[in-house]
């Protein structure tokens, strides 16, 4: 892949980096999920008044049909800036993309939109307590009534659920069919008595998901995304642009991450010790490597219209690597990097979820071993 910017992907980068000095978003609130949220809903909106929500959207949409170059330009700079994350982070990769690929004309007309500027933010209703590597084990049922599906079951680990409009749900519509083709793809709307969201509080002390219970709750058949028994492969759309992404956003995150390390060490003068100088100059290469790693997925996207498996490598070396630096921290900052006011200790308990979350490392190691290196299934 040639790195080597065009003519116009260096005006997109300036014309992006002006506008990022003009419009700072500010410091993020620490410790109040509610006041996060809502200064998180503050910056979506205003990158959505300025174009700038999702730049590789269609412009019909509100974004600005920027090329996957234009849109890692975007990340990069997004990172570069400190910028939060938007709002509406699931819907802005995960539900807007697989709407985009599945989607009726009239559901792009109906919910790109408001993805878009954060007027209706979208959860993700997969995992349940029996069912998360092992994603087609999933038991939530849907019944036809008429125009309506009827949906009951628990579904958990429901990231910001309690702020969500809509859930993208899985859920067993046929349960003679084998485990795979049974599932159809719902575009459910979290507001109705039938759904009941309960906070689950983490390590962090944060409850940032939630498990979802939901008792005959109506779907119209209107919501359904794709065909009928279809669920698999549409949500297959929603998790290789987890890996991917997400995982391209992160990688930039993990870059700033570095520098503040680095920082830190440079403040402290523990960047003297060969052992700390050695093991930061170890995390610089790995970062760099998740950057190529990741631009070559996107190459990829470009080649096949769609990501590869090349996403799972990104995601399991982001969270080793993110793991890392987090336990880093501590021996550079030493004891009061494990006090709870510190953000460092934020970092390290957050970390800990990162080889869980969209995918295990162990089922990502499995998806590399058979699909990118081509080794035998045992
Ligand atoms: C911070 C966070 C946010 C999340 N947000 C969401 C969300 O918004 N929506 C959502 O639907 N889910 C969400 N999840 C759930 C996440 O996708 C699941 O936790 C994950 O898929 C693993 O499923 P599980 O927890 O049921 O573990 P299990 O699948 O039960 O796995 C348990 C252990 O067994 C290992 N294992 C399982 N199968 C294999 C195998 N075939 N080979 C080797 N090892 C195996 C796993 O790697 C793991 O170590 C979130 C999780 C976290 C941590």
């Amino acid at each position: 892949m040639d790195l080597t910017f065009s003519k116009d992907e260096v005006e997109f980068r300036d014309e992006l980096r002006e506008w990022l000095a003009e419009n700072s978003p500010g410091e993020e609130p620490r410790g109040d999920e509610d006041a996060i949220f809502a200064f998180r809903t503050g910056w979506q909106r205003s990158l959505y008044d300025s174009g700038w929500a999702a730049v590789h959207w269609p412009q019909e949409y509100g974004g600005r049909d920027a090329t996957l170059m234009e849109s890692a330009i975007f990340f990069e700079e997004m990172g570069r800036a400190g910028a939060p994350l938007p709002a509406n982070v699931l819907g802005l990769l995960l539900a807007g993309p697989t709407i985009m690929a599945w989607g009726t004309p009239e559901q792009k007309d109906r919910y790109l939109t408001p993805i878009l500027s954060a007027e209706e933010i979208w959860c993700q209703g997969f995992s349940e307590p029996e069912a998360g590597s092992d994603l087609a084990a999933v038991k939530t049922r849907a019944v036809r009534d008429g125009d309506d599906w009827v949906v009951t079951g628990q579904k958990v680990w429901t990231s910001g659920a309690q702020f969500s409009k809509w859930c993208m749900l899985v859920a067993r519509t046929d349960p003679e069919a084998s485990k795979h083709k049974g599932l159809s793809y719902f575009l459910m709307d979290m507001e109705q008595e039938a759904v009941q969201v309960r906070p689950l509080v983490q390590i962090t002390g944060e409850a940032e998901f939630n498990e979802l219970f939901i008792e005959e709750a109506r779907i119209p058949h209107e919501n359904m995304l794709g065909e009928e028994g279809n669920g698999w492969i549409v949500a297959l759309t929603t998790l290789m642009n987890e890996r991917s992404g997400l995982g391209f956003f992160l990688q930039v995150r993990l870059r700033q991450l570095l520098d503040k390390l680095v920082a830190e060490a440079v403040a402290n003068g523990s960047i003297d010790d060969p052992v700390i100088g050695q093991s930061l100059g170890d995390m610089l290469e790995r970062t760099e490597t998740l950057r190529l790693t990741a631009y070559r997925g996107l190459s990829t996207i470009t080649k096949y219209g769609q990501p590869g498996p090349e996403g799972s490598l990104t995601k399991w070396l982001w969270s080793e690597t993110n793991q890392m630096m987090t336990q880093l921290a501590v021996d550079i900052v030493g004891p009061q990097a494990l006090h709870k006011d510190n953000p460092w200790a934020y970092e390290l308990l957050r970390a800990r979820g990162n080889s869980i979350e969209g995918g295990t490392t162990e089922i990502l190691k499995n998806i590399i071993a058979e699909r990118v290196m081509g080794l035998p299934r045992k």
